[in-house]
Formats: C-alpha cells, structure tokens, sequence
C-alpha cells in the first residue's frame, strides 16, 4: 500500500464548517501535510506528528505556500470563452450583440472540441477543480465538454441549454426536442466518471412556460440531477419575465410552478429578490451563484449579501464568464468584497474562500467528494503562492515584521491582488494537471 502514498508538504487549510456559524471552523496547519493514495485523502494535519508514520516516503515540498482544496466555480458559461471582455451595455443587448452569435458556433464538434479544451486548461491554470458550466443549444456541445473533462478526470457538472424562443433560430431547440436531447445525454453521461448532468433552461425569457416543466419533469425522473438557470439578474429581464408570464406575482414562481425550486437548483445571481422570493429559496434549499465581475460588468446591480445571509441562503461564488471577466476564483473573491464594501458588509476573507469551497460543495451535496480534506475525499487541490508579483511580496514583508502575517491577512492579500500567477499547481485525485 505504501508504494501509492504520496506526501506534501506546505501550510494546509480547509473549512469544516461554515465561519459564519464558527469562527475557527477550519483547520490550517502552517508547516503541515497532505497525505494521499489512489487519488484519495487520507490524513492531513501537522508535519512533525504524521510525517513520522510515512518515513522513506519522498516528500513534495510546498513549505511557504498554501496548500488547499481546489475551487468550485457554481455558474460559467464555457461557450461564451471567446466573448470575454465585450464592450456592450447592458444583460439582454450583451445576449444578442455578442452571446447568441458566439453559441451558434457550438453546432460544429471540431470548435466545441477546441473551446472545450481551451476551457478546461483555463480553469485549472487559475485552480479551479470544479465547475458548473453551462453548454449551448447543441448535444455536441455538451458531450465535448463531458469528454475533455473526463481525459482530465475532472469533477464536471454541465448540460445542454434548453432555449425555444426569443434567440436566433439556428440556436433555438423545442420543447420535445429538447426534453429527448437531454434524456439521452443524462442517460449516457450523467455520473459516468466525475460527470454530473445538469438539466439547462437558460432562462424563463427563451424558454416557454411548456419546455420550463419539461425540465422539471425531467429533473423529477433523475432526482440526483442539477438544475441551473437565471433568476432576477437584471431590471429589464425581470420586467420581460413578467409580461411573458402575466399570471405569476413574481420571477421566482415561473420555477417554482414549473418544478424547478429544488435543493438541487443553482440560480445564477438574484440580485434584485424580495422578501418573499429569499424565504421560498431558503425553504427550498435552493442555492444561488453569486457572480460580482459579471454583476458589476454588465451593470446588473449589487447582490445582497447581508440579505441571503439573513434568510440563510445557501451562496455560492462564481465567475459567470463571460459576463464575467476573469476565470479566477481570486479575483472573483476580490471583487465580491468591493461590493458588499458598497452594502456595508465588508464580508470576511473567510467567508469568501468558504463560499468556493466547503461551502460550495455542501450546497451542491458533494461535501464528501470535494471542497475539504476530509479523509476519503478526492484529492483535487491547489498549490498557491501567496507572494508572486512583487507587490504581494513587499505586502508580505511588511506583515511579517509588523507580526500580522497571519490567515486572515494571507487569504485575503490572494483575494484582493491574486490571479492565475498565485496558483503553482493544481492537482485532480492527487495527479498534478
Ligand atoms: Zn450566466
């Protein structure tokens, strides 16, 4: 057995609950280990007490950086990589400008392949371990990104878009059409591997009130299946739901009456909920991908985090490329920061990191495959440089002789100033990638 253990050495940290019910609800060891074998954890903890069991054993060594459990981005759309960084306005002129021409793309294997790829090393150069991504229209596109995670044995949660009208034609499926296009893909990729299928309705602007409870019938026949979708992004969409659905009093109850208001639903950003709509979320047990680049990118507005954290939402943190303008976990968490700066709430470092993490993977009923160290986890982690741009190291320097380089002061430095050059090395079930 001995022969498959690796070792690491480095300072270890991972939640074990979440810091908003206790502050000390992580374990960091400073000159700590990882142990792992056959791509599962088995120990961590300090160096000195465990190396002693694993003598003879070679021993990477990370001392200095963090060593720490991979992100989990809950909301990003792999189809719109291209369309990063896209001068446009606001949310529905972004769609059709630049979103809709972009997906139409995805009907050619060798492009989905392409970008598919391209994806895949993206997030894992800014250490990102597992994503909930969205697809386009096209089955294609969805096998594509379920095949090139597969080769990386990468923890991967996608599905096809589910979207009938109000987008161009040629990226348009129908209600039939797309319930059997996602029955055959769930039937041949969900669970095959670390993939997970995601059941897909973009939004209840493209898809009719018909093809929403196809996909909650859908969902209802694989109960262990996701479900993602939009809600209350933006002023304009929520104004269009409404006179779309005339018969319903809010954005939340076009799901809700659809079947799909689940404990398995990711509702990307939910920026402008009310009252009533955050205490059916929270007695749903629904969870929400809160998207701060892409929020702040498109103008959409400024997620609430005191309010979630009131009616004790289950948020998640995402990037949304490419509403979104960064692949990084980092820089997402930084700028989550600057906007609850701007609802009074300067929201701790640990909170961030644990809503990518620990906090992430128990929303989505994965805490014992991911987001911790738990032994029997898989060992999908990240080896991260606190100091590598010459600005972080005179940081850290500076807290090193005023005696606060501490946790707190080393996490939130990474969030505040850290991108892809932070993360020296990402590793799924224990190979580094
Ligand atoms: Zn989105």
């Amino acid at each position: 057995m001995n022969k498959d253990i690796q070792l690491f050495r480095g300072e270890v940290f991972y939640f074990t609950d979440s810091p908003l019910e206790r502050k000390d609800a992580y374990y960091y060891y400073p000159d700590g280990i990882l142990v792992v074998s056959e791509g599962k954890i088995v120990e961590s903890g300090n160096y000195d007490v465990i190396h002693t069991r694993y003598q003879g054993i070679p021993v990477t060594d990370y001392s200095g950086k963090l060593i720490m459990p991979g992100f989990i981005d809950s909301h990003i759309h792999y189809s719109q990589s291209e369309i990063i960084g896209m001068y446009g306005c606001q949310l529905l002129d972004w769609l059709n400008d630049y979103t809709f021409p972009a997906e139409e793309a995805f009907s050619s294997p060798e492009h989905a392949e392409q970008i598919a790829r391209f994806f895949i090393r993206e997030l894992l150069k800014n250490g990102t371990t597992t994503c909930m991504a969205y697809a386009t229209v096209h089955p294609i596109s969805v096998e594509s990104l379920f095949a090139v995670a597969s080769e990386y044995n990468m923890c991967m949660l996608t599905g096809k878009v589910l979207m009938n009208r109000n987008a161009p034609e040629n990226i348009l499926d129908t209600t039939g059409k797309g319930e059997t296009e996602t029955r055959s893909l769930i039937e041949s990729w969900h669970r095959k591997g670390r993939n997970r299928y995601v059941i897909t309705p973009r939004f209840a602007i493209t898809s009719t009130l018909d093809q929403l409870e196809s996909a909650g019938r859908l969902h209802a026949e694989y109960p262990d299946t996701y479900i993602q979708t939009h809600l209350s992004e933006n002023k304009d969409e929520i104004a269009s739901v409404l006179s779309l659905c005339p018969e319903h009093s809010d954005y939340l109850e076009v799901y809700e009456r659809t079947g799909l208001l689940t404990d398995h639903t990711v509702f990307g950003h939910c920026i402008h909920l009310s009252a009533k709509e955050c205490e059916r979320l929270a007695s749903a047990k629904a969870i929400i991908a809160h998207c701060p680049t892409s929020n702040l990118f498109l103008g959409s507005g400024l997620f609430n985090m005191p309010q979630a954290n009131y009616y004790n939402l289950q948020t998640t943190l995402a990037t949304d490329v490419a509403g979104g303008t960064s692949f990084s976990m980092l820089r997402t968490m930084g700028e989550a920061y600057k906007v609850q700066q701007l609802n009074g709430y300067p929201i701790s470092s640990l909170e961030l990191l644990y809503k990518c993490t620990l906090g992430c993977a128990k929303a989505l009923h994965l805490e014992n495959e991911i987001g911790n160290f738990k032994p029997g986890c898989n060992a999908d982690f990240i080896v991260v440089d606190y100091a590598s741009t010459s600005s972080q190291q005179l940081r850290k320097e500076h807290l090193v002789r005023i005696g606060k380089w501490n946790i707190e002061n080393k996490l939130f430095g990474l969030q505040i100033l850290g991108d892809d050059r932070a993360i020296q090395a990402t590793y799924l079930m224990g190979v580094q990638v």
